[in-house]
Parts: C-alpha cells; sequence; structure tokens
C-alpha cells in the first residue's frame, strides 16, 4: 500500500465563507478512503513539528509569533489567513506531515501527504496562504541529519515557488526548479535554479511536452537522493486562480509521468499537494487526489 500521511488538523477553523478552500483536506482523505488508496484507520498521523524542527527553514521570531498566533496585521495580511491558534496548529502538522512523508519516501520509494507544498512561505514570512514551508523544513532536516546529500524540488503548482527559492537560493545541496504561469501570483518573482514560465490558457498537450523535455535531463544533472514533488493542481482550467487550462486528464498524466520518470531513475519521490482553488470542494479534492492515484499506481507496479 501506499504510505499516506494526514492529519485532522490539516483542516484549520477559518471564517465560513472564506476564500481558502479548508474543506478540501479532510474531503481529500474521505476522497482517498472512498477509493481504496488508503485502508480504514490506514492513514499514517504525525506529531505536530516542534519549534527546533521549523526552525531549520524558518527565523525564530517568525516561528514563535506563529506559535504563539501573534502575528502582526501586516504579516497575517500576507499570509490571507487569520492567525488564530487552529491555523497556526495546521501550520505545524502539515510540515511533519511533509517531513514523515520524506521519510517514508526514502524508505519505501514514494509516499504523499494529504497537505503541504507551501511553497510561497519564505525564511522570515509567510505568504499566499503559506505559513511554513514544509518542504524546506522536511529538506533542511534531512539535510542536517546527514540523511541525503542532494534534493530536487519539482514545483508544478500554478504559482512560482518563490518561498522555496529564496530559503535555498545560497545552497548547492537543494535545486530548485518551478513551471508555473508567466502572469501569476508572486509579482515579485525569485530566481530559482531553474525556472520556466508559461503562457496563458496553455492545455495538456504543451504543457506535458514542456515536462518531458525538461524532468528527465534535470534528473540526470542534479542526481537527487530524494524528490519533493508540489503537485499543485491549480493549472486546470477551472481553477479560480490558475490561468492555465489543463484538464483532469491531463493533471493525471502529469502526475503519472512525474513520478515514473523519478522512480525509474532510481530517486525516491514525497508528493505534496500544493494549490487548488474550485467553489466546489468535493470535485476540488477529486482532482487533489490524481497525485495519491498515480503514487498508488507506481507502488503497484511490478518490481516495486
Ligand atoms: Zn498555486
Amino acid at each position: 500500500m501506499l504510505s499516506v500521511v494526514h492529519h485532522p488538523a490539516y483542516r484549520a477553523e477559518i471564517p465560513e465563507g472564506h476564500r481558502f478552500p479548508m474543506g478540501k483536506y479532510s474531503a481529500l482523505a474521505r476522497v482517498l478512503l472512498r477509493e481504496g488508496i488508503v485502508r480504514e484507520g490506514g492513514f499514517i498521523e504525525p506529531d505536530v513539528a516542534s519549534f527546533d524542527l521549523v526552525t531549520a527553514a524558518h527565523a525564530p521570531d517568525y516561528v514563535q509569533a506563529v506559535f504563539d498566533a501573534n502575528l502582526s496585521r501586516e504579516a497575517e495580511r500576507r499570509i490571507g489567513l487569520p492567525m488564530t491558534p487552529s491555523v497556526s496548529l495546521r501550520a505545524r502538522a502539515a510540515t511533519a506531515g511533509t517531513l514523515l512523508a520524506a521519510r517514508l519516501a526514502l524508505a519505501n520509494g514514494i509516499a504523499c501527504n494529504t497537505a503541504g507544498g507551501s511553497h510561497h512561505a519564505a525564511r522570515d514570512y509567510g505568504a499566499g496562504f503559506c505559513t511554513f514551508n514544509d518542504v524546506a523544513v522536511a529538506a533542511a532536516v534531512l539535510l542536517a541529519e546527514g540523511a541525503v546529500d542532494r534534493i530536487l524540488v519539482v514545483d508544478c503548482d500554478v504559482h512560482q515557488g518563490d518561498g522555496t527559492a529564496f530559503i535555498f537560493e545560497n545552497d548547492p545541496r537543494v535545486f530548485t526548479f518551478s513551471m508555473h504561469g508567466e502572469k501569476n501570483y508572486p509579482v515579485r518573482r525569485a530566481a530559482s535554479d531553474l525556472d520556466i514560465d508559461l503562457p496563458d490558457r496553455m492545455e495538456d498537450e504543451d504543457y506535458l511536452a514542456v515536462l518531458e523535455d525538461t524532468l528527465p535531463g534535470l534528473l540526470s544533472r542534479t542526481r537527487p537522493d530524494l524528490v519533493f514533488y508540489n503537485a499543485g493542481v491549480d493549472p486546470h482550467r477551472d481553477d479560480r486562480l490558475g490561468r492555465l487550462a489543463l484538464t483532469d486528464e491531463g493533471l493525471a498524466r502529469r502526475d503519472a509521468y512525474v513520478i515514473e520518470t523519478c522512480l525509474r531513475q532510481g530517486r525516491p519521490v514525497t508528493g505534496v499537494i500544493g494549490g487548488g482553488y474550485d467553489h466546489d470542494v468535493e470535485r476540488l479534492a477529486r482532482r487533489h487526489a490524481h497525485l495519491h492515484r498515480a503514487a498508488a499506481a507506481a507502488i503497484r507496479r511490478p518490481g516495486r
């Protein structure tokens, strides 16, 4: 079975009608159970991240302010979520979840979180619905432990992974790759190790061709001990914030392609869900489940 990390605290309490689709985390867990990707009682639950863990990639003052649910109005506005104890706990749970999924990926070849991919969070601030950069924390912890020497971040969320790029801009051990809508948030970009800007309304075939032209060479060149794959579903044509025009089939093919290509080269993969914005939370959860379906199919393949 695929290892899937989930924590009930991923779904924080925020005001009814808030534009962030918080319900998608619990809805995704239900989809995975319904489809038999995870057995009843089969989710792996992390302990929420400690202060020391989160400071592997974030400034202590910022981490403390989030832990205390005591951010300035301006810092809160930049994140776009009210920094309550529930939202603070969610950030700690998701961060621990991605680290746990990464450890499971190192052991089993692949593992997924049902949250994560908070790629706009930088060292001393959060932004764009991202409080702690879970992938950056997990990468920094595993590097510090000596569990891995080289990491590749493959960020296919439709927005640039600016926070991750900022955090690792001077760290040659982490290669950051982001492919995203050229006209999308954030306006002020960081420099990833590789950025690919995609034009508005790009469709499946063109999108997949870019990925197929890029990923195999990138894996051979960087030879990562671990890949973090941000499978944001906001490139979907119906996404409220996306600007691209992928179909569900296109997203499913993308996820299968990334996972298979990494595994074929012997590179373990940690899947995180990234962004996705749809008023219909159930439909959105089914869309995020493409990642877990692809990962479950990969693990069932003979020889693994
Ligand atoms: Zn996004």
